[in-house]
């Protein structure tokens, strides 16, 4: 495939994290016509469920069904994901080759402390993409816009906007599904907070709570530190009432 063609590009610190946070917006895009890709940072070698190689295969599953176009794997350690000017470099390398005009980050918060420092990485990466003096010997590239999945963080601000998933949904559930090293009888899972149900029940509860902030059945919320742009005020969508 064409590397260069990538219109979105998601990064997450370990397989089945784009999944459960994104998923439902990655199947959209590529309805849309769009061109998506998944960089995951690490191969789950310390989770307590399954093996790295199993979750290997788990992932490329699910890359089918989320219709991805490609989804490769930087290889750093799991639970020990740092910014340093060597990962950022790794992150900026791959950046380039998929030169993507939109970056799907994790949330600024989190539990895990990967998922926190992602965020800050693939930020700091899309930035040192684009500096002439790192890596010369590959095309710069800085993505236009970095946006942050807030899916499952309560704890973090109003989501920005909310992709309409309504009828990704369960395609989105059957790419989680995949993962059932990770999920066969789960109740708990990244930074899904357990409250006793199935996982999957979880997942589908919290986008149907993401989904009523647009007044949609399913959605799932983003986190953007620029504010959105409005051309039209009697265009604008989402009743008050
Ligand atoms: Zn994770």
């Amino acid at each position: 495939m064409n590397a260069s063609q990538i219109d979105i590009l998601a990064i997450a610190a370990h397989r089945d994290d784009v999944e459960l946070t994104c998923g439902g917006t990655l199947i959209k895009a590529v309805k849309l016509g769009r061109r998506t890709a998944v960089l995951d940072l690490t191969q789950g070698e310390t989770g307590t469920r399954g093996s790295a190689e199993l979750r290997a295969a788990e992932a490329s599953r699910a890359a089918e069904v989320l219709g991805l176009s490609a989804r490769e794997n930087l290889g750093l350690p799991d639970a020990g994901i740092t910014n340093t000017p060597e990962t950022r470099a790794m992150l900026a390398r791959v950046i380039r080759r998929f030169r993507p005009r939109v970056v799907i980050a994790p949330a600024a918060r989190g539990r895990h402390p990967d998922h926190r420092l992602t965020a800050e990485l693939v930020r700091d990466a899309c930035f040192v993409a684009g500096l002439q003096k790192i890596e010369p010997g590959i095309p710069r590239h800085r993505p236009l816009k970095v946006v942050h999945c807030t899916t499952y963080r309560e704890d973090f601000e109003k989501p920005t906007f909310v992709v309409d998933v309504s009828d990704e949904f369960e395609q989105k559930l059957a790419a989680v599904r995949c993962y059932s090293s990770q999920f066969e009888g789960a109740i708990q899972a990244g930074e899904v907070y357990p409250n006793g149900e199935p996982l999957l029940d979880i997942v589908r509860h919290q986008g149907a709570h993401y989904g009523s902030l647009i007044r949609a059945r399913y959605g799932e919320p983003f986190f953007t530190t620029e504010t959105m742009r409005v051309d039209d005020l009697a265009a604008l969508e989402v009743s008050t009432f």
